[in-house]
């Protein structure tokens, strides 16, 4: 893995470049983030102290429409970090086709050391530091790791305020009183279990003869294995921050979530009829998790969970990038030697970005949409989309992520190039001379 984040992202771009057709300009202005703000975020603590925060908003190209990227709360958020999210945002909305840059933000904080008012204080705070660089034109929020609908609300309820006008547009992930979109709450789970379910009858696999591990337990994790194991899916292990739960029979979803609900920790659950047993010892570290001997596995916790270190020890068969960037560049290499099928984050958790995107056109339009026609319509999209990325990949011969890539950049450059390049003015010289 090379040292920046952003770096590592890039490879990705340098691989797909082989086989996309795609003008130099249009290459050179993709390498930078257009805009990386940097502010510091001062906050009344409950105790009277004042504290500082470091947060940050990157718009890395707003060719295709305005900026649009998450807000990640997390103690280990750099700018270089937020930076390569906001270029992957970049490739998953014209991945997606959705008429939108990448953007991204986040704060340095560990959330949970915060009462709510002071996490309130620091949202708002956040707010006040960025609203000339964001706007329902220029670059709009949503939630990330551990941030969440009501975070969402207060920042949309803030940048209301300093604007004078109610402009729910800016946000989207904002609970459905203030504006929110039904379905956006378990819209990337949604997404990824339609690829899913498009995906497995390629290689001719029933959902009761697939295992599945999944790391990350929260919004996007937690639902997923919900959808999954409703449908019929063996879930055979799940885990969070502080470590995992396993069992070969299959894991009770349900319970597993309710429990996690109720105390913030995950445990074995089994239910046989009516009466539900909990088991402390079958744990597993998230390391373990990763190595587990299973059909499909899913990242969807955190960045770099797989790379040059483990990614030999993988044993899944298909992988499906919940997390954004959870596989490095180098350990991709591995996993494409090994034949394991790598479906990208660009694709397989777009569908909280789609869902955002019925959102920001539902408070444009004053139109909101009912669930069946939210989840049609991702639903639409998402296999639409996965069905182009797979014929690529097919035509060309090429691993997943870099037919993702390509498929992007295919819609990236021409976007750019209609802008106005180098070869635009070569080729077509001014009336007046
Ligand atoms: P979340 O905060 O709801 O959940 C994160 C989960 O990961 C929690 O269960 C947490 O305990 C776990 N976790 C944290 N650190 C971990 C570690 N070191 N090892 C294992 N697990 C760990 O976040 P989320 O919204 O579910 O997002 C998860 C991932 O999905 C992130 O990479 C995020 O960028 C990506 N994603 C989320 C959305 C969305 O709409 N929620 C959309 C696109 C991508």
């Amino acid at each position: 893995m090379t040292d920046s984040l952003l770096a590592d992202a890039g490879q990705r771009l340098e691989r797909a470049l082989k086989y996309a057709t795609i003008s130099e300009d249009a290459v050179e202005s993709l390498k930078y983030p257009q805009m990386s703000l940097t502010v510091s975020i001062p906050v009344r603590m409950d105790d009277g102290s004042l504290k500082v925060f470091q947060g940050y908003r990157v718009r890395y190209d707003d060719t295709r429409g305005p900026g649009k990227g998450g807000v990640r709360y997390h103690p280990h958020v750099t700018l270089d970090e937020v930076q390569s999210l906001a270029f992957w945002m970049t490739f998953k909305c014209a991945a997606l086709n959705l008429p939108f840059g990448g953007a991204k933000g986040g704060i340095t904080v560990n959330p949970k050391e915060l009462s709510r008012m002071e996490l309130e204080r620091l949202s708002r705070g956040y707010i006040d530091a960025i609203a000339d660089f964001i706007g329902p034109d220029v670059d709009i929020l949503a939630p990330d790791v551990y941030t969440n609908a009501m975070v969402m609300g207060w920042m949309m309820d803030q940048y209301s305020i300093i604007k004078r006008q109610f402009s729910p547009a800016v946000v989207t992930g904002k609970p459905v009183t203030m504006g929110g979109s039904l379905g956006r709450e378990s819209a990337t789970a949604m997404g990824a279990f339609y690829v899913i379910e498009a995906m497995m009858p390629k290689f001719d696999r029933a959902p009761q003869e697939t295992t599945v591990a999944i790391q990350g337990f929260g919004n996007a994790g937690g639902i997923l294995a919900d959808l999954l194991f409703h449908a019929g899916y063996r879930v055979v292990a799940v885990s969070d921050s502080q470590g995992g739960i396993y069992s070969p029979q299959g894991l009770d979803i349900p319970s597993v979530r309710q429990f996690k609900e109720s105390s913030r920790r995950i445990q074995a659950m089994y239910c046989d009829d009516t009466v539900c047993h909990t088991t402390a010892d079958l744990v597993l570290t998230n390391a373990e998790l990763l190595e587990l001997d299973v059909d499909i596995l899913v990242p969807a916790a955190l960045e770099n969970q797989i790379t040059e270190a483990n990614a030999n020890k993988i044993q899944a068969r298909f992988i499906y990038e919940v997390a954004n960037g959870p596989i490095t560049s180098a350990a991709d290499q591995v996993l494409n030697q090994k034949g394991i099928y790598v479906f990208p984050d660009i694709l397989v958790n777009a569908g909280g970005v789609t869902v955002s995107y019925f959102e920001w056109v539902q408070n444009r339009s004053g139109l909101y949409w009912t669930i069946d026609e939210i989840h049609q319509r991702l639903r639409q999209r998402m296999v639409d989309e996965a069905e182009q990325i797979w014929a690529i990949a097919q035509h060309l011969g090429i691993d997943l992520r870099t037919a993702g890539y390509v498929h992007a950049l295919s819609r990236l450059g021409d976007a750019i190039s209609a802008k106005g390049t180098r070869d635009y003015y070569v080729n077509h010289k001014c009336a007046s001379e």
